[in-house]
């Protein structure tokens, strides 16, 4: 579905990523782990439009050429960004930021339907429509910030962060709501601090440091893998190497 190469980008003269390559085929989900600065924000913005690749770099969806494409357009090719930070509307109600996710005119046909469909996903946005979101917990608001995502009938959902600053119980309900969302057939690419629980729901990763791919295999490899488990999962080498 998606498939990216040769990516760099540079802000002035820091280059944040350095030829990075991956791919996603529909759905599936694919997670991105790497260190604070690795330039896993600056991944996903090259590949909503937002920030514009170095040339050289090869970005195609469903086989057509997205590279050239500003924001807008490549998410009329079914590509929607849930940023970090949200990025939602905060004076505005649930239902005024559900309605404005449904501007691409790819979202027209079947907007109800797909209404329903974030309603029953998140059940707790139903009982709020008419609340203003800054009034609603960090949580809620990753909620309205997916659901207004979803409402743009993407194929490819891009997601930054979402469990940041989230309690357990509502990050357990964004993750529980991503594999809901693959099974419906949407693709998912994911940016996540808490490498646990991307572990736990991702089939594919890919470990990207100082903007360069330094590995990619099976959520189950890496889960398995002592050196992923050491970096990223926080565990210690065996016993025979610990402090007794
Ligand atoms: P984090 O997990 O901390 O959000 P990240 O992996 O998402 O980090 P990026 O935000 O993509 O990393 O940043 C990659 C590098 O580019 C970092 O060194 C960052 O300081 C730098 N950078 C990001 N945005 C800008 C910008 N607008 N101007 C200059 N440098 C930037």
């Amino acid at each position: 579905m998606l498939e990216v190469s040769a990516l760099s980008h540079f802000y002035g003269k820091h280059r944040a990523l350095a030829d990075v390559a991956l791919g996603t085929t529909q759905g599936e989900i694919v997670a991105i782990l790497g260190a604070n600065g690795a330039g896993k924000s600056t991944l996903l913005k090259s590949i909503a439009g937002l920030v514009k690749p170095a040339p050289g770099a090869i970005l195609r969806f469903d086989g057509q050429d997205i590279g050239a494409l500003p924001a807008h357009l490549i998410v009329e090719r079914g590509i929607a960004l849930v940023p970090e930070g949200r990025g939602v509307f905060g004076e505005l109600t649930v239902a005024e930021n559900l309605q404005l996710g449904a501007y691409p005119a790819r979202a027209r046909q079947g907007e109800a339907d797909r209404l329903a469909g974030i309603l029953k996903l998140f059940p707790r946005l139903s009982e709020r429509m008419s609340q203003a979101v800054r009034t609603m917990s960090g949580g809620e608001q990753q909620m309205v910030a997916i659901g207004r995502a979803l409402m743009s009938n993407p194929l490819l959902l891009l997601l930054d962060e979402p469990s940041l600053g989230l309690s357990p119980l509502l990050s357990r309900e964004v993750f529980r709501a991503l594999g809901q969302i693959r099974a419906g057939g949407v693709g998912v690419l994911l940016v996540e601090q808490n490498a646990r629980a991307s572990l736990d729901i991702a089939d594919r990763v890919y470990l990207i440091e100082s903007g360069r791919n330094v590995g990619s295999g099976s959520a189950h490899d890496m889960k398995n893998n002592p050196d992923i488990q050491r970096a990223y999962l926080g565990k210690a080498r065996t016993a025979s190497t610990s402090r007794s």
